[in-house]
């Protein structure tokens, strides 16, 4: 009896410094607003690096960026959209037609079929239009949570939060939203995002992610949320 009870006090205190130790490297809501406050001086009109001039130019953009880079996605669609840029057009030119102009992407056979399915779908169910809505977006070919959550919050002034590798990497070192996968991530960053940063959180942390906290060798020494990041292993600063 007595060691079971001792048993279960040391579990409790070992649970007790764990949840003591996951707080630690969790920023307090004052150093959250802090972050968020230096990234929008920084740049406080942010948007993504992709070349659009139409949620549906988002759209294919996005679903065209999955495991390619903006500059890559950005070279082919600088010559597609002017031949087309609506879903019609680009049915016009169909699957062998569009290929040539995105076979620089990698993945660039599979994508090709989901954007012909997906300018389908849009004509048929919504008039050509990209639906403002999550449910809707999801269920186009080659359209997953995160090219929902771009749209949403890029082409329809949504707060949603994508998470990609560059913000899963951000939230995580930085005690921002530590969580085990993107999905964690997202909902800690809804929930721990102040409501007047959450438009533009998304593209402050990628942008952040992309050009300071960089996977291999992040730039600590000219980080301007250096001193609230609880990252262990900071680069030094020069
Ligand atoms: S201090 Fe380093 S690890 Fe922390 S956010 Fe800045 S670049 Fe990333």
């Amino acid at each position: 009896m007595v060691r079971k009870a001792m048993v279960t006090k040391s579990a409790t205190t070992t649970k007790t410094r764990s949840s003591r130790g996951a707080r630690a490297r969790r920023l307090s809501a004052a150093q959250i607003h802090t972050l968020f406050a230096r990234l929008a001086e920084l740049d406080p009109n942010p948007s993504t690096e992709l070349h659009y001039a139409s949620p549906f130019e988002l759209l294919v953009a996005v679903i065209l960026s999955a495991q390619a880079t903006d500059v890559g996605v950005n070279k082919a669609t600088d010559k597609l959209f002017p031949v087309a840029n609506t879903p019609g057009k680009i049915l016009a030119l169909g699957e062998d037609g569009l290929k040539p102009y995105i076979s620089s992407i990698g993945l660039y056979n599979g994508k090709a079929k989901n954007i012909i399915a997906t300018c389908k779908i849009l004509i048929a169910q919504y008039g050509g239009k990209v639906p403002h809505d999550r449910a809707a977006l999801e269920a186009l070919p080659g359209v997953g949570r995160k090219t929902a959550n771009v749209v949403l919050n890029t082409a329809f002034g949504e707060p949603t939060i994508a998470v990609d590798t560059h913000i899963f990497r951000v939230a995580n070192r930085t005690g921002l939203a530590p969580g085990k996968d993107v999905r964690a991530v997202e909902d800690g960053l809804l929930e721990v995002v102040p409501a007047e940063f959450r438009q533009h959180a998304h593209h402050w942390l990628i942008l952040h992610g992309r050009y300071v906290c960089k996977a291999r060798k992040p730039d600590c020494g000219h980080c301007v949320i250096r001193d609230l990041c609880k990252f262990p292993d900071k680069s030094p600063a020069e």
